[in-house]
């Protein structure tokens, strides 16, 4: 949640392109235009009177026509999401885009002003569980934080220490290496997920036994105030309260979040464990 309503707003940005499904468009191209808000805190630019504490409009505005007219797409849901990413990815300070890309030449054989789609993309932020007990496992941590960043977006925002844990559920297993990462993410859950998962993959996680010994594993702690009950995701996830090896490090990376149904801190979760 935003505590502000701070935004900068660019109205009716004309961009020359070739996006649309029919050969004629993508031939001949066509004129559209985009509004487009920013949502950033404007008070330190405000107080300080200094253009680098907020997003120079006129280079926003070059990032903008640089995403949408680099590549000519079928879709112009399409190219408004590469906009909003591009503009997510190079202002640090944004934390919410909206952009509404308006094609008035549209191909509709009726009398019409005007047809747009309308998007709203923002940060998100999540806890992330690492653990791990086959093989190097402080290293095979610090490669999956690698190949989390590698990810567009993706930004460590606290990270806890390593903890050295007993197994838990299945014990006749080496101890375990647990820790939390606090990130800011642009990857809507499901695409986090897979994106975990595909960093399991990739450094060798095998899924043998329930609970088994394994060379990383990723869970979703928390994402954002979201609860997500579906079978492939539960968000929080459903056993944290449970897991001193969570906790702990939760505890660690931000002692103030609350579990979004039961409002508890990592410490109050802690106390009732004990
Ligand atoms: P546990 O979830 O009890 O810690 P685990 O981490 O060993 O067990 P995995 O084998 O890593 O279990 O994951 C099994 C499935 O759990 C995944 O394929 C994923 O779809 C699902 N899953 C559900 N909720 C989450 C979550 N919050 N984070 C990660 N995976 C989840
Ligand atoms: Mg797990
Ligand atoms: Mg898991």
């Amino acid at each position: 949640m935003l505590d502000y309503s701070d935004r900068i707003n660019i109205k009716g940005l004309k961009l020359y392109a070739y996006h649309g499904c029919l050969e004629q468009e993508r031939q001949k191209g066509q004129e559209f235009s985009l509004d487009i808000t920013l949502y950033l805190n404007l008070t330190p630019a405000g107080i300080t009177d200094n253009l680098e504490r907020t997003v120079n409009y006129s280079e926003a505005c070059q990032v903008a026509r640089e995403a949408f007219t680099n590549y000519a797409y079928n879709l112009i849901e399409t190219a408004a999401e590469e906009v909003a990413a591009a503009l997510l990815i190079n202002y640090s300070l944004v934390d919410k885009v909206t952009v509404e890309v308006f094609k008035p030449h549209a191909p509709i054989p009726l009398d019409f002003e005007n047809v747009s789609v309308f998007i709203e993309r923002k940060r998100h932020t999540a806890y992330i569980a690492a653990g791990s007990n086959l093989g190097e496992s402080k290293e095979t941590i610090a490669k999956a934080r690698e190949l989390f960043l590698k990810v567009e977006g993706n930004e460590i925002l606290a990270e806890s220490s390593l903890i050295v844990t007993k197994p838990y559920g299945v014990t006749d297993q080496p101890d375990f290496i647990n820790g939390m990462w606090k990130v800011s993410t642009l990857l809507p859950p499901y695409d986090l997920l897979k994106k975990l998962n595909e960093i399991e993959h990739r450094l060798g996680r095998e899924r043998l036994v329930h609970w088994g010994p394994r060379t990383i594993d990723l869970d979703i702690i928390y994402y954002d105030n979201l609860v997500i009950d579906s079978e492939k995701l539960t968000v929080p996830h459903i056993d944290m309260a449970n897991r001193e090896f969570v906790l702990k490090p939760l505890l660690e990376v931000d002692p103030y979040v609350r579990h979004p149904i039961t409002g508890l801190r990592a410490l109050e979760m802690l106390d009732k464990l004990n």
